[in-house]
């Protein structure tokens, strides 16, 4: 079985496993049969919104990661809108000339500010595909930075012809799922939280096979857990070739 992993963070200060823990990680992915992953940074270092050099620092930390392992780690550049669009168009360049492929957005903003408008130019610009995190809001009440499924389809209607990636299936949920029903330049990926019977069945119904992927949020969650999300859902076995392998291949146009 092929499985490409489209969220994770191999360097995380918050787990203090170091600096080996970036090939700890890879080397468990190697292990589950993960053959490309890509490497989101550790988006929530120093605080939710980090400076110019902070940011430069998590993006650098990622350029390591993916020449340490060639071929087997796709870096996306992390962001924090709110330092305005002349930081974030350099940043942005600056990552595409080391072979970075996306851009990911955490918590400094809500998808749906203004801000996000020269991200998603820089986006659009590069060819890049965006990944924003996302969790439903209706329990927690910091919706000021904390994008919803909602605000990630009034980020998708804005601008269409961005690819973007919803994080966190099960943080999204149900009405998560319905919310992007109608973005077609939207995936979800199957990250967020333990594992909901038939959540993952209920998306593939909804939003086709090809617009979910396989992330795991590793080491913030288990790679087996994530996997097994799929492998143990009633999903054919072509179903999940492409939820495990073949939508993500074809997304970052891996060779
Ligand atoms: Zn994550």
């Amino acid at each position: 079985m092929r499985i490409i992993d489209v969220h994770t963070h191999p360097i995380l200060r918050e787990d203090q496993r170091g600096p080996a823990g970036a090939a700890q990680l890879i080397r468990r992915a190697r292990a589950h049969g993960i053959e490309h992953l890509v490497a989101l940074g550790d988006v929530l270092a120093f605080s939710r919104m980090q400076t110019a050099e902070q940011v430069q620092l998590i993006n650098d930390e990622t350029a390591a990661v993916m020449r340490a392992h060639p071929h087997f780690v796709t870096g996306f550049c992390y962001l924090n809108p709110l330092l305005g669009p002349s930081v974030v168009e350099a940043e942005v360049a600056r990552c595409v000339a080391r072979g970075f492929r996306g851009l990911k957005l955490e918590i400094a903003n809500n998808a749906r500010d203004a801000c996000m408008a020269p991200v998603m130019r820089a986006a659009e610009q590069h060819g890049l595909v965006v990944l924003q995190h996302a969790w439903s809001m209706t329990n927690i009440h910091q919706r000021r930075f904390h994008t919803d499924p909602e605000d990630v389809a009034t980020l998708a209607q804005r601008f269409p012809r961005v690819p973007i990636i919803m994080a966190h299936l099960t943080g999204c949920g149900v009405r998560g799922i319905l919310a992007v029903k109608g973005c077609l330049n939207v995936v979800v990926d199957t990250s967020g939280a333990a594992p909901e019977a038939g959540l993952v069945e209920f998306a593939v119904e909804q939003l086709g096979a090809r617009r979910v992927l396989y992330g795991s949020d590793a080491p913030v969650r288990d790679f087996g857990v994530a996997l097994a999300r799929i492998t143990g859902s009633r999903l054919d076995a072509r179903t999940q070739r492409m939820l495990l392998h073949d939508n993500a291949s074809a997304l970052l146009r891996l060779p």
